[in-house]
């Protein structure tokens, strides 16, 4: 026989629809699972139904739950709107707007500006400011958050096509 048996990981057993840098988040729940798995028949086990990003948030669906399984979810859904979907980094997060909403730290999103050549609108979660950043690393605040604006969050794709094509 040449068929190797595959072990799936985790990250793909679940079907994690996220993102790396949010697996170190996943981690605790997981391992919380597979113990609470271990003995149990296939009817009483849990599973998880969806784990994925939406709107730049992470959200985790099982079967069922336990008290300690609602809070170990609730913990990393909480930290994921603080940590870059990216890279995992926890330091000057923000949410980019424009095509994909997505939780993504500053030095992400240059990167993500430089390698698509489209510029990136960013909001910085400390204090809401938004800011373009273009594909050449320049860096332009927005002051004055208009109406429009507000609009054009929950109709990213308007305001791609507007401003860029
Ligand atoms: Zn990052």
């Amino acid at each position: 026989m040449n068929e190797k048996s595959h072990i799936p990981h985790p990250f793909e057993l679940f079907g994690v629809e996220c993102h790396k840098g949010w697996f170190e988040l996943l981690k605790p729940i997981f391992s919380y699972v597979q113990e609470y798995n271990r003995d149990k028949e296939e009817e009483e086990q849990i599973k998880f139904l969806q784990i994925k990003e939406k709107w730049g948030s992470l959200d985790i669906y099982t079967n069922f739950s336990t008290f300690k399984l609602t809070k170990l979810i609730e913990e990393a859904e909480e930290k994921a709107d603080h940590t870059c979907e990216e890279c995992g980094s926890t330091k000057n997060i923000g949410v980019r707007l424009n095509g994909w909403v997505t939780t993504m730290c500053f030095e992400c999103v240059k990167k993500e500006a430089t390698e698509s050549g489209y510029p990136q609108l960013w909001e910085r979660n400390s204090d809401n400011k938004r800011f373009w950043i273009f594909p050449n690393n320049k860096v332009e605040e927005i002051e004055d958050i208009t109406e429009e604006n507000d609009n054009l969050k929950d109709n990213p794709y308007l305001l791609f096509e507007d401003n860029i094509v």
